[in-house]
């Protein structure tokens, strides 16, 4: 890499960590993990070039790599520590995936689709992050024989914070869901597990792929 192209990566990860800042990103271990992992390598084809514009871009099997400030705005939300077994519910490009190995002591990350899949451990391959293990199954069940989790990050919209994803939740733990229907908007919820129940906050209007059921076609 010659200076100026130095100059250039600089300065494009600075503006992209400003962007996030503006957008409310204002934990610095979250700014710290979307500094340290790059976008670049789960964009593939024709988009890959547009991997630091704060957007959603298309994927493989119809999905989408969500928006980096939602990415991490999710992950400020989650509030993850070193000691935290992490489960999140739709792989996609792996990208999220990423940002929480750099917080969490474990993530398991599910996706019925399993080119997504395959395509997602071969880059946390390629980056050594050896605290990540990708599965293909539908994550609506959640992953029992892991359970419990301390925080689960559901990245596909459910019409409701999925049952058997809130019984896996540790007592102390907390999910964020984007909870309403594909084609209308949609509320990002955090639900906080207690000893005497769930507690409910409404973040944010977002956008997501639908949560579906079963396997992909290619699962
Ligand atoms: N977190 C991803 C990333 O960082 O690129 C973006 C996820 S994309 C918006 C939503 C993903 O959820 C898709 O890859 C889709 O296949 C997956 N999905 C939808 N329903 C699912 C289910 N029941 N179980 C597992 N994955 C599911």
């Amino acid at each position: 890499m010659n200076d100026e192209e130095d100059i250039t990566d600089a300065t494009r990860k600075m503006q992209f960590l400003y962007a996030l800042r503006s957008k409310g990103v204002t934990d610095a271990r979250v700014l710290n993990a979307m500094e340290q992992i790059d976008r670049g390598p789960f964009i593939r084809g024709l988009f890959a070039s547009r991997a630091y514009e704060d957007m959603p871009l298309p994927i493989a099997c119809g999905q989408t790599i969500s928006q980096p400030s939602v990415v991490a705005l999710m992950t400020q939300a989650l509030d993850v520590s070193s000691r935290d077994k992490v489960l999140e519910v739709g792989t996609g490009s792996g990208y999220q995936a990423a940002i929480l190995s750099k917080l969490a002591r474990r993530v398991y990350t599910i996706d019925r689709h399993r080119r997504l899949v395959v395509e997602a451990r071969q880059i946390f391959e390629d980056l050594a992050l050896s605290n990540i293990t990708a599965i293909i199954g539908d994550g609506s069940f959640g992953l029992p024989e892991q359970a419990p989790f301390d925080r689960i990050i559901v990245t596909a919209a459910a019409e409701d914070p999925p049952g058997p994803l809130l019984a896996q939740l540790k007592v102390g733990g907390i999910m964020v869901v984007p909870v309403g229907q594909s084609d209308t908007v949609q509320h990002l919820i955090r639900v906080r597990k207690t000893e005497t129940g769930l507690e409910y906050d409404e973040l944010r209007k977002v956008r997501f792929v639908p949560l579906l059921e079963g396997l992909g076609k290619d699962g």
